[in-house]
């Protein structure tokens, strides 16, 4: 074991975090009391929970709890709870570390002159502990761990560093001591009794926990009899507690003010917003339960990262933290809601396992997915802005629904929002049918990288010129989704840029008539280009285009292909179509050039050229760029006197 003290260096990205938290949030300082508190409540759970297999973590009938302690002449306050403790390399790693990627990247962002947008996103990763540094400019940890002898102290004054020795004699838990700062004419004092009460009492009364602090009251003195002596006083100290200790979530609903489950949202979840909608039930009969669910404002900075995939509500059986991340209760999609369950009926040892097979919490599972659901339609109907808003931070993920199959009833896909052709607002897919044209077969989307990008797509202009809407899908997501939804209020979705168009029989004999036409010219364009299109032919869907790209019906479309590959995946190419305008004044160009001379090295660079724009329309990279280059500069020098 080390006896001596060392001292060592913050993580660059800590002292950012550091000097973000104490700069930006300074005027709400009073929180760095919910965060400390909530990290203790955290380290209580951790105990009660471990104890239930280990009992020789804690002795039999201790009671749990957070002290608050407060010296006005020393001016230090005193945060300790008997909870699960740290160890040497907890408290480097948690408290002189970054865990999160996510968070590296925000401080990147930050970096580069976005500063002002950092008090709101700094709610969306765990500043927790840092935030002491806003009042203290000092600030010391004795812990030890349950199950270990050893204790260890951790001090900083937040400038970089921080030393770690043993402790002596360290009870199990953690005891967090603030040398608080000065503080100037009306600012809030820390070290006032009144204040701290206040504090503990709006932000944290519904921990489980007591919260416990020595009060001093002055009452009348007594006499020997127990008798007040007329007009004398005296000071006493005693322990009070100063939370409700009652979980937010099991008191009656009418009973709640909204700013109580703001309170419980933010200690729970660490976001400084409000949440967008509180969903607050008990299920009653057979299985009793409550939940109590939060859908957040924004998104968190990590919901997208492979290990977050996992839901977020937490589930508590008779009082006791079970889990804190409970993946059965909901699907990975529904990843954003955050809350509480609490079972009456589970058993209290439950493990992982147990949980898993839970016809309980499978039953659990699918009544919170519904409330879910019925509340985004709700807002959906109601509260169209709002949702909208709502869809921008967390659609993705309900697409992610979709494709995993749980779109029964078509109660997913109605939730969803599309942007179109047709304006630039969000559509629904019922909005959509109900605008589709009797004679419209199909609900026509396209894939791509933006918006921009599908609105210039050629494989829009017969569908745009007939007036009929596409939806323009840009979300990465949307091409795993489409996968899955093929259809929808009985219309089938169909991509633009795959298998056939929807034409009017004469238009069709006619095209092809002019094909047979064309044969010859369009097998020598084949011939050219057979490496990479599976065909050359002439097409109904473009109007201004001379040729566009077509994949097959059921096949992978370039979008997918190209995201496909800067995922690092191989992806064999699959060959498409080139289809050609008929009525480009360019055909009759190549006709009259390959009736003269079928072999004109020409027809094999034009060839070329139509299938480079063709690509680059959709978004594609050219087969070759310097070979396209150079053909361009040739027709341009061709086609400029000198
Ligand atoms: P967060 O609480 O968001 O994880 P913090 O910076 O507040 O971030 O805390 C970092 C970690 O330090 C916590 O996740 C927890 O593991 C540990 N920790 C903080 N306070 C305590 C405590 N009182 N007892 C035990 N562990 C603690």
């Amino acid at each position: 074991m080390t006896t001596q003290t060392e001292t060592k260096s913050f993580e660059a990205e800590v002292q950012q975090v550091l000097s973000l938290v104490v700069h930006s949030l300074y005027s709400q300082r009073e929180i760095f009391l919910r965060e400390l508190i909530s990290n203790a409540s955290d380290a209580l759970d951790k105990l009660r929970f471990e104890s239930l297999t280990q009992s020789d973590l804690m002795p039999e009938g201790e009671s749990l709890g957070i002290v608050l302690d407060v010296d006005a002449d020393s001016k230090t306050l005193t945060l300790a709870d008997n909870g699960i403790g740290m160890d040497r390399e907890e408290l480097m790693e948690n408290l002189g570390r970054i865990a999160s990627s996510e968070t590296r990247r925000f401080l990147e962002a930050t970096q580069d002159g976005d500063a002002e947008a950092a008090p709101d996103l700094i709610g969306q990763f765990g500043v927790g502990f840092y935030s002491a540094f806003m009042v203290a400019d000092e600030v010391n940890v004795v812990s030890r761990k349950a199950g270990s002898e050893e204790g260890w102290r951790w001090s900083s004054t937040g400038l970089g560093e921080y030393s770690i020795e043993p402790a002596q004699g360290a009870a199990r838990g953690t005891v967090i001591q603030l040398r608080l700062k000065d503080v100037a004419e009306g600012e809030k004092d820390f070290c006032q009794e009144w204040t701290l009460r206040e504090i503990v009492k709006r932000y944290s009364d519904f921990v489980e926990y007591p919260i416990q602090m020595e009060v001093e009251r002055t009452q009348p003195k007594k006499d020997e009899e127990g008798e007040d002596i007329e007009g004398e006083t005296e000071t006493v100290v005693e322990t009070q507690t100063l939370n409700s200790m009652q979980p937010l979530w099991s008191r009656p609903k009418e009973e709640i003010e909204p700013g109580e489950y703001k309170d419980f949202y933010q200690h729970l979840t660490h976001d400084w917003n409000e949440p967008l909608r509180t969903i607050h039930f008990r299920a009653e009969g057979s299985h009793e339960y409550t939940a109590l669910l939060y859908l957040p404002k924004e998104r968190p900075m990590d919901l997208f990262e492979a290990e977050s995939k996992a839901s977020r509500v937490s589930l508590y059986v008779r009082r006791v933290l079970i889990m804190r991340e409970c993946e059965e209760l909901l699907p990975p999609w529904l990843r954003f809601v955050r809350g509480v369950v609490e079972s009456a009926d589970l058993p209290l040892n439950v493990s992982r396992e147990l949980v898993q097979d839970n016809p309980k919490v499978g039953r659990i599972r699918k009544r919170l997915v519904k409330k879910v659901l019925d509340t985004l339609d709700a807002m959906l109907s109601s509260e169209r802005g709002e949702y909208e808003g709502f869809w921008v931070a967390f659609g993705a993920l309900i697409k992610e629904g979709i494709y995993f199959g749980d779109d029964d009833g078509a109660r997913v896909s109605k939730l969803c929002l599309f942007q179109t052709s047709r304006s630039d607002g969000w559509t629904t897919l019922a909005e959509y049918v109900e605008r589709m044209g009797k004679d419209q077969d199909a609900i026509h989307v396209i894939c791509g990288p933006d918006r921009k990008t599908l609105e210039a797509s050629p494989h829009l202009e017969a569908l745009k010129a007939r007036g009929e809407e596409v939806l323009l899908l840009t979300d990465p997501v949307d091409e795993w989704m489409l996968q899955r939804l093929t259809e929808f209020d009985g219309k089938p979705l169909r991509a633009v840029d795959r298998g056939a168009t929807q034409e009017a029989d004469e238009d069709k004999a006619e095209r092809e008539a002019k094909q047979e036409e064309s044969k010859d010219l369009l097998e020598a364009l084949h011939k050219a280009l057979d490496e990479h299109v599976s065909e050359v032919r002439f097409t109904g869907r473009l109007k201004d285009s001379v040729a566009v790209l077509v994949g097959e019906e059921h096949g992978m479309s370039a979008h997918l292909e190209r995201m496909l590959r800067s995922n690092g995946r191989e992806v064999p190419v699959t060959k498409r179509a080139l289809e050609i305008n008929p009525e480009h004044s360019l055909v009759a160009g190549l006709r009259s050039l390959h009736a003269t001379d079928p072999k004109s090295p020409r027809l094999v660079e034009f060839a070329e050229l139509l299938h480079g724009q063709a690509l680059i329309a959709e978004g594609s990279p050219v087969v070759d760029a310097s070979r396209f280059a150079s053909l361009v500069t040739q027709l341009m020098v061709g086609s400029v006197e000198p």
